[in-house]
C-alpha cells in the first residue's frame, strides 16, 4: 500500500484528521466544511444519498460548485431520484451519478435474481461500495452526513477522521445534529426532502431493502429489516 495520498504521506494526513477532530468538536458544520475546503480544495467532495439535501445545502453555501457523489445503484425509490434532479436544477453544485460496474440484471444473470435478498452485504459491496472506491479515487477527502444520534452504531462518529482502509478523510459536518436541527434546517431554508420521510420512513435506501419504521423506534430499522444488518459498508 502507497504511503502516500494525493501527494502527502499517509502519517501527515492521519496526524491533521486527528488534529482537526479535536480541534472542530463543537464547530457549526459550515466551520468544519470551510476546514476541509482549505485543506483538500477541489480534491474534497460530498456525498449525498439524497433522503434530503441537508448536507449539500450547507457545502454549497461555503463551497459552490463542489462535486456530489450519488451511488445510483440502478435500486433507488423514483423519489430519491427526483430529489436529486431537484439538486442538480436549484443548488450550486455538480452530482456525479456512479453506477456499479453491472447492471441490476447483469448483476441477477452472474449472481442470481435479487442477491440483496440472499446476500446484501455482497449486493452493497458490488452496488455500493465499490463504485464508491472508484470515484473516491480523485479526491482526498469526502464529506458524509453522518450524525452521532441516527443510531447506536453511529454515537462515536468523528468530526474528521482518516480511514486507514481507504487511505481518505472523512468529515461529518453533522455529526452532533439532532433531528430537530435538521427539521429545522430544512424548513428555514427550504431544503428540498426525500418525500418518503413524510411517509413514514426514517431512513431512505434502495427500494428492495428499505421499509417504513414506527414513530420513535431506531431510524435505521427499517433498513435490511430481515438481516442484522444497519449499515451498507460505505463507513469504515
Ligand atoms: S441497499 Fe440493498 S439493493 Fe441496495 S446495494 Fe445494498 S443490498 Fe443491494
Amino acid at each position: 500500500m502507497s504511503t502516500l495520498v494525493g501527494g502527502r504521506e499517509r502519517a501527515e494526513l492521519q496526524t491533521l484528521a486527528l488534529d482537526a477532530a479535536a480541534r472542530l468538536e463543537g464547530r457549526p458544520a459550515e466551520e468544519i466544511v470551510e476546514w476541509a475546503l482549505g485543506e483538500f480544495g477541489e480534491r474534497f467532495c460530498v456525498t449525498s444519498s439524497f433522503a434530503d439535501a441537508v448536507l449539500v445545502h450547507v457545502v454549497s453555501k461555503v463551497a459552490p460548485g463542489i462535486d456530489v457523489v450519488f451511488l445510483d445503484t440502478g435500486l433507488h425509490f423514483a423519489e430519491t431520484l427526483r430529489v436529486r434532479e431537484i439538486v442538480q436544477r436549484s443548488l450550486p453544485v455538480t452530482v456525479r451519478s456512479i453506477r456499479p460496474e453491472q447492471t441490476v440484471a447483469e448483476q441477477a444473470a452472474e449472481h442470481g435474481p435479487k442477491l440483496w435478498a440472499r446476500n446484501p452485504d455482497e449486493c452493497c459491496a458490488l452496488r455500493k461500495v465499490e463504485p464508491l472506491e472508484q470515484a473516491l479515487d480523485r479526491y482526498d477527502a469526502w464529506a458524509a452526513g453522518l450524525r452521532r444520534d441516527e443510531s447506536p452504531s453511529r454515537a462515536n462518529t468523528p468530526v474528521v477522521q482518516f480511514e486507514q482502509a481507504r487511505g481518505k478523510v472523512k468529515v461529518s459536518p453533522l455529526y452532533s445534529w439532532t433531528q430537530a436541527d435538521v427539521d429545522a434546517y430544512i424548513s428555514r431554508y427550504n431544503v428540498p426532502v426525500n418525500a418518503l420521510l413524510r411517509q413514514g420512513y426514517a431512513s431512505v435506501g434502495c427500494w428492495p431493502c428499505t421499509r417504513r419504521t414506527p414513530p420513535g423506534t431506531d431510524p435505521r430499522a427499517g433498513r435490511w429489516p430481515m438481516f442484522d444488518k444497519t449499515e451498507c459498508g460505505l463507513h469504515k
